[in-house]
């Protein structure tokens, strides 16, 4: 018995950590969340039907979000890892990145992941960079919220580098970081980006595909992704 007028539209409840430019970012004057996850996710909810509402939250409380249903799917940036895949299902993989090293600009001893042992390295809490960086021998490792908060640590002087996400990295340098800092080292290894659904939300799961195919197909995945990196 729907309303005259009422919205049909099925609501998709999406959680995202929106400190990680591009993917995921507030807009200063709107205050809307955009980015190239934000735009994807909502193309891929038009084209299933579903209104998309975003909750911004801390990048550890996505997965436990999918587990007690408060939201429905991730588009956060995030790494589909094995360890991940035991608690939640992931899309195909949408982007491909991997992660790299920042310091600051007159830093010249620290060039690839090797020069970190023994060094003070700021992470984002529940990352691949995370965990990544505290595999690195005698390295002491403080994690903080979000990325945002690990490269105002190096700006500051209290670590010697922060690992992140490549693609994020480049984007903070170029859009801010480049007077005091610079990424260096090839990615440590490729890591792919997919959206999170719940464990038992395998219909979810295939939903998201068939129309990540058909946006790419279409060449909206295209415009979306130009509108980010450029080509
Ligand atoms: N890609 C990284 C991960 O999945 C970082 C994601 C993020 O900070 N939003 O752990």
């Amino acid at each position: 018995c729907s309303k005259e007028g009422a919205s049909t539209a099925k609501v998709l409840k999406v959680g995202t950590d929106a400190g990680f430019a591009p993917f995921e970012f507030q807009d200063e004057k709107s205050k809307e969340y955009v980015g190239f996850d934000m735009d994807l996710i909502k193309a891929l909810g038009k084209q299933m039907g579903y209104e998309v509402q975003i909750q911004n939250m801390n990048f550890d409380g996505l997965i436990p979000g999918l587990e007690v249903n408060s939201i429905d799917a991730v588009a956060s940036g995030m790494t589909i890892t094995e360890a991940r895949k035991q608690k939640v299902n992931f899309t195909k993989p949408y982007y491909q990145a991997g992660l790299t090293i920042v310091v600051k600009n007159d830093n010249n001893a620290i060039k690839n992941f090797k020069d970190l042992e023994g060094k003070k390295i700021a992470v984002q809490i529940g990352t691949t960079g995370a965990a990544e960086a505290k595999k690195i021998k005698d390295a002491q490792v403080r994690e903080f919220n979000n990325a945002p908060e690990a490269f105002m640590e190096l700006k500051a002087g209290g670590v010697d580098a922060v690992v992140n996400d490549k693609p994020v990295n480049e984007y903070y340098i170029a859009q801010s970081g480049s007077k005091d800092a610079k990424a260096v080292g090839e990615p440590l290894q490729a890591e792919e980006y997919g959206i999170a659904v719940a464990k038992k939300n395998t219909e979810l799961a295939g939903k998201l595909d068939k129309a990540l195919d058909e946006l790419k197909k279409n060449g909206e995945y295209e415009k979306i992704y130009v509108k980010w990196f450029g080509k």
